[in-house]
């Protein structure tokens, strides 16, 4: 059973919360020991900017991002037996016929672009393959998600049209966890590439307008696109728990919906603290939550895919 996690806040937590440790020896859920025995196939790993933190606003955000690269492309050269970076299907395969862990990098709030798509290029040069477009601020590209419905209907942006498009040319994943109802609706119809959610539960489970309502999840598959399963308790049902028991019922919601080809796992790793009871506390106890769903029914090929066939799938159609 090789993983693929859609999202983990890793890079975030070592630089800016931590500021200490680094990818062999660290406090957070993910470590490329926990990975080793995760049997991690890749780690989609953000950088996420908080704007609100940074004196500089979205301007210092964007220099963030190339130091949080600089940071990771650090971190493979000190590693090179264990992890390598990833930028394609096939960078996925040949690492893993090596026996290494790929990493590849997303970037998790779009509005460091500041509306100029030049600076999309420079990431994509740089190695981004995926970005969230949103996070909970209004940006440059369009609106976040919200209680507010005059919030949660508005959409993209003409600079948020612009990026999405020419994401899809640049072969980028588009990500729309975080973003409006109306954002999201948006990005399906003007989406020339791949769309995921890569850290988003069931609206219908769990009432939460980070969450995808099963209409959603019905457009993003038939699109090709998938989500990935969050494991923060608030999107799952429990405000101070992330439960197993509350998981499986997100996995087995996604596939009534969106098809067996549809789930994926987007764990949201050392993005969010104050959860008191934590089932799978990090990486290394993914295995846990593949026996639940095997005691549940699902069958092992529907494992794969929701471990990591989907996701690899996504990576193709870059
Ligand atoms: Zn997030």
């Amino acid at each position: 059973m090789r993983l693929i996690d859609m999202h983990c806040d890793t890079i975030w937590k070592l630089m800016d919360l931590d500021k200490s440790g680094n990818l062999m020896e660290n406090q957070c859920s993910v470590s490329i020991p926990g990975m080793k025995r995760a049997g991690t196939m890749a780690q989609f790993f953000a950088c996420f900017v908080y704007w609100k933190d940074m004196p500089g606003g979205y301007e210092e955000g964007y220099r963030h991002v190339h130091e949080m690269i600089d940071f990771m492309e650090e971190q493979i050269k000190k590693y090179p037996e264990d992890i390598a970076g990833a930028y394609s299907y096939s960078d996925v395969m040949e690492n893993n016929a090596k026996g290494k862990i790929s990493a590849i990098l997303t970037v998790e709030e779009g509005g460091i672009l500041e509306g100029e798509l030049h600076r999309l290029e420079s990431l994509y040069q740089r190695g981004i393959r995926l970005m969230t477009l949103m996070w909970n601020y209004e940006n440059c590209i369009g609106y976040p998600n919200s209680r507010e419905a005059s919030v949660m209907e508005k959409g993209l942006k003409p600079f948020g049209i612009e990026t999405v498009r020419r994401m899809g040319e640049l072969g980028m994943i588009v990500d729309v966890s975080h973003a409006s109802d109306g954002t999201f609706t948006d990005i399906l119809c003007c989406a020339k590439g791949p769309v995921v959610a890569s850290h988003s539960n069931c609206r219908a489970l769990k009432a939460h307008p980070r969450n995808l309502t099963d209409e959603m999840i019905r457009g993003l598959a038939e699109v090709g696109g998938g989500a990935g399963l969050n494991f923060y308790g608030p999107f799952l049902g429990t405000e101070d728990a992330s439960l197993i028991d509350e998981m499986t019922a997100h996995v087995l919601h996604m596939i009534r919906h969106g098809g067996e080809d549809f789930p994926m796992i987007g764990t949201d790793f050392d993005g969010f603290d104050g959860i008191e009871r934590l089932d799978i506390p990090g990486v290394e106890y993914m295995e846990r939550l593949w026996e639940a769903l095997r005691k549940k029914g699902v069958s092992a090929s529907r494992l794969d895919k929701l471990w990591s066939k989907n996701a690899l799938r996504i990576l193709k159609s870059i």
